[in-house]
């Protein structure tokens, strides 16, 4: 029997070991974290039914490749898609803004760059061609053909809050797959995202695959004899290994990609991403009383520290999910996206927790500090990939120079926006090409 590794129990490396122990290898996970999921992983507090993501999760109805596999699992009557509200922070208050009849309404942009702002999108809905799209920026593109007020007043802010000072840098086929496939019905598990995930790996369990939980794999050498895996003091031989850390981990992990080929390292580290910091209050009352579950906030300034809010997005969980689920807790996420070497990253959590707190006034003039029950700060470094002009140049191949290793992650999804369903079919494709090759 062919033998398998695999760096990382999130979404990508459960969907790779899916499909190779279906197909017969043994597979083994090695997972960091003492639990499965990763970056879509969630934790439980006391008295709480379902478990909440550590970072705001939801899927889209166009998600096919994880509805998919869930009903391979035999899973896919657990996925809910209820009709929250999104809206947008404008002029003191919320804005319904997720319909073209809330666009419509929305009162603090003229009709004619509102009607270019829906025509613009409609093109992007219906055009399937984001290669043309990809050597312009979304900032010139946008600009170009919806106009200054239009994308000043809605979509650069929005940019400036995911990319901050580099939005301008950003390439437009990272926007159309954002606007082209995109639906208002989000959809999220019975039980929490981690639901989910624990019962991917029972099943892959079922099946013979090994998870190894805290078990960070510290050295990997390939020689002619295969893949020398190391992990908690002991060493495993392997026929190949998948990593689905970041570029820059597999890159640290396994510095014979280097000697093996400098121009692919080098393409590797050239790679940029955002960070992600977020402050999560579970509070005794309600925060946004409109009902919005996902609230946009603007970035006014590409120095975000000269911005208003001091996060860019205020996600109020419960008002997507019933909060009976969480013990009668109003759960509310505040997120931003930072530079991975930014201040937010490292401070201490309460003085992270506390700048942020300040801000809820702003959202409910009726909110104190004593409304906090308790509060939770999750951070990670490697968030969200920074997408460039002509990035499909520039996105490492599944097989890296080394035979038999490969790299799959959320830097290589483009030109989609990171997200657990293409973690899924990044996942199926690298597991294909294992096959194929072993
Ligand atoms: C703020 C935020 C919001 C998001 N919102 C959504 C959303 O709404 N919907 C959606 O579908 N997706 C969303 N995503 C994206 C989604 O979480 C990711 O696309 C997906 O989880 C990536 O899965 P992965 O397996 O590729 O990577 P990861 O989940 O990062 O998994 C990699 C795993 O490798 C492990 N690991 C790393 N190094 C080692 C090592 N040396 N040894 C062993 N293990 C190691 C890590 O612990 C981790 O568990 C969001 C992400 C963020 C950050």
């Amino acid at each position: 029997m062919k033998q398998v590794a695999i760096i990382g129990a999130g979404a990508t490396g459960l969907a790779a070991a899916w499909d190779l122990a279906k197909a017969g290898y043994a597979v083994t996970i090695y997972e960091a974290a003492d639990r499965v999921g990763g970056l879509a992983g969630g934790f439980r507090d006391e008295g709480w039914a379902w478990s909440l993501e550590k970072f705001y999760h939801h899927w889209f109805q166009s998600d096919t490749a994880i509805l998919r596999l869930m009903e391979e699992l035999g899973v896919r009557d657990q996925v809910i898609f209820p009709r929250p509200k999104t809206s947008l922070w404008s002029h003191g208050k919320p804005y319904l803004f997720d319909n073209p009849r809330s666009m419509l309404f929305f009162p603090h942009l003229p009709l004619i760059p509102k009607l270019r702002f829906g025509l613009v999108g409609l093109y992007l809905r219906l055009s399937k061609n984001w290669r043309a799209l990809e050597r312009y920026t979304a900032d010139q593109w946008l600009q170009r053909t919806m106009g200054r007020r239009a994308y000043c007043d809605i979509w650069r802010p929005m940019l400036i809050g995911k990319f901050g000072a580099l939005y301008d840098q950003v390439t437009m086929a990272w926007f159309w797959a954002r606007i082209h496939t995109r639906t208002v019905r989000l959809g999220t598990y019975i039980g929490g995202f981690q639901a989910f995930l624990d019962t991917f790996a029972q099943k892959l369990c079922a099946r013979g695959v090994q998870i190894a939980l805290k078990a960070p794999i510290q050295a990997v050498q390939q020689d002619a004899d295969g893949i020398h895996v190391t992990a908690s003091g002991a060493t495993a031989r392997y026929d190949a290994l998948i990593s689905t850390t970041s570029p820059q981990a597999t890159l640290k992990l396994i510095p014979q990609l280097e000697t093996a080929d400098p121009e692919y390292a080098r393409k590797l580290r050239a790679l940029r991403h955002m960070g992600a910091a977020v402050v999560i209050f579970a509070l005794r009352h309600q925060l946004l009383t409109d009902g919005t579950y996902w609230l946009n906030l603007p970035a006014s300034s590409p120095d975000k520290a000269q911005s208003e809010f001091p996060f860019v997005a205020l996600c109020e969980h419960t008002n997507f999910v019933s909060r009976a689920h969480y013990n009668g807790d109003h759960l509310v996420y505040c997120g931003e996206y930072v530079q991975p070497d930014h201040a937010y990253l490292h401070m201490p959590e309460d003085e992270l927790a506390d700048l942020f707190m300040r801000t809820l006034k702003t959202f409910n003039a009726r909110f104190t500090p004593a409304w906090i029950r308790k509060r939770w700060v999750f951070r990670t470094p490697y968030a969200q990939p920074i997408p460039f002009v002509n990035h499909s140049q520039n996105i490492p191949p599944l097989q890296t120079p080394l035979k038999g290793v490969y790299m799959a992650n959320m830097s290589q999804v483009y030109p989609w926006d990171r997200g657990t369903n293409y973690a899924v079919m990044i996942g199926r494709d690298v597991a294909a090409l294992v096959q194929r090759a072993l």
